[in-house]
C-alpha cells in the first residue's frame, strides 16, 4: 500500500512538471489519511494500470503488422516473411492506425498511472507523434531515396540463426515477392529528392545487388531446397536483381536530370522542420536553438581546459621548441605528436579483449554502479557481413531474446593498408582507444544495455531514446575520468577532450549546416581547426550531416542533461548523494529520455 502512494505521488509530479497548471500538490499527511480510506480507488487505479498494460501491448503486437522488418531487427519473427509495399494505400492505414492509437493513448489518465507506465505513455505518445508527423510534415518518402532499400532485413534473416537455415531460406522466397512492387511504389512515391539523397540511393542499392546475385544465390544452392523450389528461387531472385536494377538507373537518370537543371530540393531542412523533429526525435528540455547555443558555450570551455593540459604537456615533448601563440594550433601539435602511441595492427582485436577486465575492474573497485556478472560481453572480430561500417560497435540482443550474448564487434584492420592502418592506429591510439572502451562497453552502452533490459518494459527497449542510450555513454567516459581512471593522466584528459569536441562538434555542425546554411569548405574548417580532427574524418562527418538531421546532436544532449541532473541531484541530496545509487536508479528506468527520468528521480 505505502508503496503504491509512493510511486502514485511520484506521478503526480511527473506530470505536475509537464503542466504546470494542473499540478497537484499532496501534503505527506494527507498521503498517510488517504491511506486507509482509499481501497476502491486503488483497485480503480490498478484496473487502469492494467488497461494501459493492456493497450500498450496491444498496441506493439500491431505495430509489429505495420513494420515487420523493424521486427525483425529486434528479434520478433511472426511476420518475417512479409515485405510491405510503401504505396499510397498502406500510407493511409498506417497514418490512421496511428492518429486511432494515439486517440486512445490520450485518452488514458496518466495521473493514475505508476511511474513506470507514465513514462510508457509519453515514450508512447511521442512515437506516435513522430510518425505523424514525418508522414504529415516532414515526408521524406518523397525527397530521401534512400528510404527504399530492401537489402538489410533479408541479411538478418539469413545470418540469424532463429530457425533451420532451409526454414529461413523459404521464409526468404515468400518475402522476396513484393520486391517489384516495393520498388514501383518507390518511384511513385519520390517527387523532389535532393542530389546527396539520391546519390547515396544509388550507392546503397548497388550494394543490395550483390546479396541477390551473389550471397542468397550461393546460399540457395548449397540448401537443401528441392530441385524445382530452387528454380522458383532463382526466378524470384532474377525479379528482385532487375527491380533494384530498374530503380538504380531510374535514379541515375533523376540525378543527372537534377544536375543539370540546378534546382534539385536542398538536403538542408530549415530551421521550422528542424525544430520540431528535434523535440521529437531527442526529447530534450532545450529548444534546438537553445541546445546550439550550449553546445558553443562548451566548446569554449573545453578549449580553456586544453589550453591549461597544453601549457602543461608541452616543456615536455617540445622542450626545445617555442609554443605557437596560437594555442589551438599548438594543442593540434600536441596532439599529433603523442598520437604515435598505439597499438599494433594485429593486436588491436585482443587489445581490446584484453582491456574491457580492467575496466570492469575500475567499476567494481570504485563502486561506481552494478555490475551483472551473468551476462558477459563477448569481445569478437566483426562477422564479415556487419563489416564495411564503423570499426567497433557493441551488437546487443534484442528484447525478445535477451538471453543471447552481447557481442562488442571490432573489425580487424585486415583490409587496410599500411598507411591507412598507421592513420587509423594514430586515431584510436593508447589512450583514445580506453576512451572507446568506455563508450562503447563498460561502463558504457553494454552496461547500459544489461540494466536497460531489467526493466522490462517492452515500449522502452523498442522505442528506446537514442539521446539517452548515446548520452550515457558519452556521460561515462567523463565519470569515469572524473572518478580518477587512468591517474589524470594529462595526455589521458587532452584525449578525452579531442573525443569531447567531436561530440560537442556534432551539435554544432549539424545546426548550422541544417538551419544556418553552413557550407562544406566553413564546416571542415571548423572540424579540423577547432576539433583538431583530420580530413577524411571531417569530410565523412559532412557527409553525413547532409545525409542526416537532428541524429548527430543526440550525443551532446544526452549527456549534458544526464551531467546536469547529476549535478543537480547533488545540490538537492548534499551529503546524502551516493554515485553508485544515482547511475543504478538512472539506468533503471531503461532506455527514456533524460527529461522524464529527471522528473522521476528529482520528484523523489
Ligand atoms: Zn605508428
Ligand atoms: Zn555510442
Amino acid at each position: 500500500m505505502k508503496k503504491r502512494l509512493l510511486s502514485m505521488a511520484v506521478v503526480a509530479a511527473l506530470v505536475g512538471c509537464s503542466e504546470p497548471a494542473k499540478q497537484e500538490t499532496t501534503a505527506p499527511a494527507e498521503q498517510a489519511s488517504q491511506e486507509s480510506q482509499t481501497a476502491s480507488t486503488a483497485s480503480t487505479a490498478d484496473m487502469l494500470n492494467q488497461k494501459f498494460e493492456q493497450f500498450s501491448g496491444e498496441f506493439i503486437e500491431q505495430f509489429w503488422q505495420y513494420n515487420p522488418g523493424y521486427a525483425v531487427y529486434v528479434g520478433y519473427y511472426k511476420y518475417d516473411d512479409q515485405l510491405p509495399v510503401p504505396d499510397a494505400k498502406s500510407l493511409a492505414a498506417e497514418l490512421s492506425f496511428a492518429k486511432a492509437q494515439l486517440a486512445a493513448l490520450l485518452a488514458f489518465e496518466v495521473k493514475k498511472l505508476t511511474a513506470s507506465n507514465a513514462s510508457d505513455y509519453y515514450i508512447l505518445k511521442n512515437q506516435l507523434e513522430s510518425l505523424l508527423f514525418s508522414v504529415e510534415e516532414f515526408k521524406s518518402h518523397q525527397w530521401d531515396p534512400s528510404n527504399y532499400n530492401v537489402a538489410g532485413v533479408f541479411g538478418v534473416i539469413l545470418n540469424t540463426d532463429y530457425k533451420s537455415k532451409d526454414e529461413r531460406l523459404r521464409t526468404i522466397f515468400k518475402r522476396m515477392e513484393n520486391i517489384p512492387a516495393y520498388y514501383q511504389a518507390a518511384k511513385a512515391n519520390i517527387t523532389t529528392p535532393t542530389i546527396p539523397h539520391t546519390e547515396l540511393a544509388i550507392q546503397q542499392n548497388k550494394g543490395a545487388l550483390g546479396l541477390f546475385e551473389d550471397t542468397l544465390h550461393t546460399a540457395m544452392t548449397e540448401s537443401g531446397l528441392s530441385e524445382a523450389d530452387k528454380a522458383d528461387f532463382n526466378t524470384r531472385l532474377a525479379e528482385a536483381s532487375s527491380a533494384i536494377n530498374g530503380y538504380i538507373s531510374w535514379l541515375e537518370t533523376k540525378a543527372e536530370e537534377l544536375k543539370a537543371n540546378g534546382n534539385a530540393k536542398d538536403f538542408r531542412i530549415g530551421a521550422e522542420l528542424y525544430d520540431k523533429k528535434f523535440a521529437l526525435d531527442i526529447y530534450s528540455s532545450l529548444t534546438a536553438r537553445q541546445l546550439f547555443e550550449k553546445a558553443q558555450k562548451d566548446k569554449s570551455r573545453v578549449h580553456e581546459e586544453m589550453v591549461k593540459i597544453a601549457d602543461k604537456l608541452w616543456p615536455k615533448y617540445f622542450a626545445e621548441q617555442t609554443m605557437p601563440d596560437d594555442k589551438l594550433v599548438a594543442i593540434k601539435q600536441l596532439i599529433d605528436h603523442i598520437s604515435v602511441k598505439h597499438v599494433e595492427r594485429d593486436k588491436f582485436v585482443d587489445s581490446i579483449r584484453a582491456q574491457i577486465p580492467e575496466l570492469e575492474k575500475f567499476v567494481i573497485d570504485n563502486n561506481l554502479l552494478t555490475m551483472d556478472a551473468n551476462k558477459p560481453l563477448v569481445v569478437r572480430a566483426t562477422p564479415e557481413y556487419q563489416r564495411g561500417f564503423a570499426g567497433a560497435s557493441i551488437n546487443a540482443p534484442g528484447p525478445y531474446d535477451a538471453k543471447a550474448n552481447t557481442y562488442y564487434n571490432v573489425t580487424p584492420l585486415d583490409h587496410y593498408n599500411s598507411e591507412e592502418a598507421e592513420s587509423y592506429l594514430r586515431e584510436y591510439n593508447h589512450w583514445l582507444l580506453q576512451i572507446l572502451n568506455i563508450h562503447e562497453a563498460v561502463p558504457g552502452h553494454y552496461t547500459q544495455l544489461v540494466h536497460s533490459n531489467k526493466s522490462k518494459s517492452l515500449v522502452k527497449s523498442i522505442f528506446g531514446n537514442g539521446a539517452m542510450v548515446e548520452g550515457w555513454a558519452v556521460y561515462t567516459e567523463r565519470m569515469m575520468l572524473e572518478q580518477g581512471y587512468g591517474d589524470f593522466e594529462p595526455e589521458l584528459w587532452l584525449m578525452y577532450y579531442k573525443w569531447n569536441l567531436r561530440v560537442i562538434m556534432n551539435s554544432i555542425i549539424d545546426y548550422s549546416i541544417q538551419v544556418n546554411g553552413l557550407t562544406q569548405e566553413q564546416a571542415l574548417d571548423m572540424m579540423m581547426n577547432q576539433a583538431f580532427q583530420e580530413k577524411a574524418e571531417a569530410t565523412g562527418k559532412w557527409r553525413r550531416a547532409t545525409l542526416s538531421q537532428v541524429q548527430l546532436t543526440s550525443y551532446f544532449t544526452g549527456y549534458s542533461e544526464i551531467y546536469e541532473l547529476r549535478e543537480a541531484l547533488k545540490a538537492k541530496q548534499g551529503d546524502a548523494f551516493n554515485l553508485t545509487d544515482f547511475h543504478n536508479q538512472f539506468l533503471s528506468y531503461g532506455s527514456a529520455p533524460v527529461p522524464i527520468i529527471r522528473k522521476m528521480m528529482l520528484a523523489e
